[in-house]
Formats: structure tokens, C-alpha cells, sequence
């Protein structure tokens, strides 16, 4: 029998699938569709900044684990399986262009100086000579300076389709079994133990399960009678291409940012939309989208754009993702509910399920992402 069965292929389930198969389990990864393809594929794969000294929030501690392991990861992956996944520092800039938007960045700066980020306040001028692209942003009426920025050097990027492509590889070279187009249906259970999940394929048994079916998982939760408030939050991406780089970092305005890739390709996002399970993209946020990115770097006014799409955030009403044991059962764990930063989350969630299941102390308490 497998050790653990895990429900959904996404950057969670996977990462947490790699790291068990890693320590000897015997690990099944059960996934709807194809692995790596709903939310964790829709993302950014912004990493940002975390805390530089120890302490902080049960939050704060999961974000500094996470952004320690995403340089180790992306160096393990690319060892193991040849990929590169394009993790690096890049830094990101926050940037104001009304005076409401100068008051929200003043407040995140204090904030981040707060919780100890590394956090620079350029002026317009030394954020032009670092971004000379935003120029274009001074100087008429149409397009205001810059009033306020925030630099944080530390923060970083993946490609999330290459991070989960070398996932998905990586797992299945330590031995990880990935059943695609399967989706979990039912469940069996008996004397406070899930005994079965139910397919479209067959039915699969293990000795844990592991419900990492992002925005799906509430459904999986109420059948087994725990719903939680756990629901999907679309964002819209546009993906737009130049022949050469523009940009050399990220790019963030209030909920708009520019994401620059290393090929000249540039991701705009997003949008934050409660709409239940509709992946669809509007034409309003698409302009809304276009609009941004062309405002604050003209030179993305001669971009194609390449391709546009939406994914759905595993969104929750809690302050923090859920990562432990189900109340109730003894042999069920859950980690969902990543919402706008799984794939920055995704390593110290598989660690610390991975210690907790093998009944080590985990290195971060659970306590406060108890299911
Ligand atoms: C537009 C956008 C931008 C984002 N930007 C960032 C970013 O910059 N940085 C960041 O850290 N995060 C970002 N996120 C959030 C991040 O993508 C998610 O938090 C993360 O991908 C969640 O991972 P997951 O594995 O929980 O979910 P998913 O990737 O959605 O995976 C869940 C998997 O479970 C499968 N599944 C569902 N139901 C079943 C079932 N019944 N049976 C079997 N399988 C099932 C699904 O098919 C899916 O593959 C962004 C998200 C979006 C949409």
C-alpha cells in the first residue's frame, strides 16, 4: 500500500510529493487533470522579500523558510533533472503615481521596515536610473511621475511552468506514482479514518491522505463533513512579448505589477475576482491590464501580446493557508488555501507536513494553520 495518497498535482501536492518520495515514502499523486496546470501554472511566481532576522509571525516564519528553500530547490531541481527554472533576484519596485497611492506605499514601506525586509526609499530620480523604461512615466499630464517608491532588493522570481515541469519530472525520477485525469469524486470512510478515495479511474487506497486540491478543496472537505471557508479567486494574466528586455525587475502598482522574464516576454498582472469557478478572461480587465502596462512603460505599447489567460487562487477567509492534520481523522492532512502566494509557499509547506508525518518536531509550530 502506498504511505500517502496525494489529492491534486498542483505546486503543493508536488512539492510535498517530491520532498516525502525524497525521505523513502511510497507516494501517489492523484490529479484531475494534468499535473501543474490550474493555479500553480495561472501564477506570477513573484517570491518576495521575507524577514531577515529569526522570529515573526507564524506567517512571516513560513515566508522566510520558504524564500531560504526556493534558492536550494531551484539549484536541487536543475541538478536532478536538468531544468532550470528560473529562479533568480531581481528586486521588486513599488510605485506611486497619485497621492492615494503614495499613502499605500508609504504604509507597506513602514510596514516591511517593521517586520525587518530589507526595504530602500528611492527617489524618482534613482528609480529611473535603475528602471530607465519607466521614464516615459515623467512629464505630461497623462502620464504623472512617479510620487513615491519602495525598493526591495531581495525579492525573487520563478517560472512556475518550469518550476512544476522540473517538479513533475523530479517526482517521478524518485519513484512518485502521478495518475493524471482523475478526479477524486468520493470518499470511503470508516471509524474516523478515510479508507478510499473514489475515482473517475478506479479507487485508490494509502495509509495518508493529503488533500492539496487547491481552489477544489472545499468540495473534498465537505464530503468529508469539515467544510471550511475555502473558495476560488480568479486573477487575469496578459503575457506580453518584446524582442529585447526592457525591464530588470518587478514592477508593482496597487494591484497591477509587471513581472519581466529574461526572453523579453513580460507578464502583467492581475485581477483579484470572486466569481466561483469561471477561468474565463473579460475583455474589461484585459484593457484594464494593457492599459496599466502601457502607462507605466511605453515601450510595452509596441509589445505583442502573446497570450492572455486566467487561473483560479485557492482564496480563504483565514489569514494563513491550512497545513496539518484534519480534525477528526486521524490518517488526513490538508494544505490549501495558498491563496495569492502558493508557489512562494509551496517548499515550507511540504517541509513541514514532511516532518510532521514523520512525527518530527516541525521546524515551524502548525498551530496557527491548523485545518
Ligand atoms: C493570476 C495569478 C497570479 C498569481 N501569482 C502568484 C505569485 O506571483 N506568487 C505566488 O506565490 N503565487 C501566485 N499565485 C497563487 C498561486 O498560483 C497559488 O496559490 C498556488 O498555485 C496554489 O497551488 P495549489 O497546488 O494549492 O493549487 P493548484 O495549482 O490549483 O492545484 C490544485 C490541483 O488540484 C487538482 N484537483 C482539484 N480537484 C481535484 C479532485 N477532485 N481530484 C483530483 N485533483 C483535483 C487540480 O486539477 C489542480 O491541478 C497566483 C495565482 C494566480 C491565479
Amino acid at each position: 500500500m502506498d504511505d500517502c495518497l496525494i489529492i491534486g498535482g498542483g505546486v503543493v501536492g508536488l512539492s510535498l510529493a517530491w520532498e516525502l518520495a525524497g525521505c523513502g515514502l511510497k507516494v501517489h499523486v492523484v490529479e484531475r487533470g494534468q499535473p501543474g496546470r490550474e493555479a500553480s501554472w495561472a501564477g506570477a511566481g513573484i517570491l518576495p522579500a521575507a524577514r531577515r532576522s529569526p522570529g515573526g509571525s507564524p506567517l512571516e516564519q513560513l515566508s522566510a523558510l520558504s524564500r531560504r528553500l526556493h534558492a536550494e530547490w531551484a539549484e536541487r531541481l536543475s541538478s536532478e533533472t536538468g531544468i532550470k527554472t528560473g529562479f533568480r533576484v531581481c528586486g521588486e519596485l513599488h510605485v506611486a503615481r497619485t497621492a492615494e497611492a503614495v499613502a499605500r506605499v508609504e504604509q507597506e514601506a513602514r510596514e516591511w521596515e517593521a517586520a525587518d525586509l530589507c526595504v530602500e526609499r528611492p527617489t524618482e530620480a534613482q528609480v529611473l536610473k535603475r528602471e530607465p523604461a519607466l521614464a516615459g512615466v515623467s512629464g505630461t499630464t497623462l502620464q504623472p511621475s512617479i510620487l513615491s517608491a519602495a525598493w526591495l532588493p531581495e525579492a525573487a522570481q520563478i517560472r512556475n511552468p518550469r518550476h512544476l515541469q522540473a517538479l513533475v519530472l523530479a517526482c517521478r525520477q524518485r519513484g512518485v506514482r502521478l495518475t493524471s485525469n482523475a478526479a477524486v469524486e468520493d470518499v470511503a470512510t470508516h471509524d474516523g479514518k478515510l479508507k478510499e478515495v473514489i475515482t473517475t479511474v478506479g479507487r485508490f487506497t494509502a495509509e495518508r491522505f493529503v488533500l492539496c486540491a487547491g481552489a477544489w478543496t472545499e468540495t473534498l472537505l465537505a464530503r468529508l463533513g469539515r467544510p471550511l471557508p475555502l473558495k476560488p479567486i480568479r486573477g487575469q494574466m496578459v503575457l506580453m512579448k518584446l524582442p529585447g528586455q526592457v525591464l530588470s525587475c518587478i514592477v508593482h502598482e496597487g494591484p497591477h505589477y509587471l513581472v519581466p522574464r529574461d526572453d523579453g516576454r513580460v507578464l502583467v498582472g492581475s485581477t483579484l475576482e470572486d466569481v466561483g469557478f469561471d477561468k474565463r478572461t473579460t475583455d474589461e480587465a484585459i484593457t484594464e491590464l494593457t492599459m496599466f502596462a502601457h502607462s507605466i512603460v511605453p515601450a510595452l505599447r509596441e509589445a505583442e501580446i502573446e497570450q492572455t489567460w486566467a487561473g483560479l487562487r485557492p482564496g480563504s477567509a483565514l489569514p494563513n493557508p491550512l497545513i496539518g492534520p484534519l480534525p477528526n481523522y486521524e490518517n488526513v492532512l490538508v494544505a490549501a488555501g495558498h491563496f495569492r502566494w502558493g508557489l512562494y509557499l509551496s517548499p515550507a509547506t511540504a517541509i513541514l507536513l514532511r516532518q510532521f508525518m514523520q512525527g518530527e518536531k516541525t521546524e515551524i509550530s502548525l498551530a496557527e494553520f491548523q485545518p
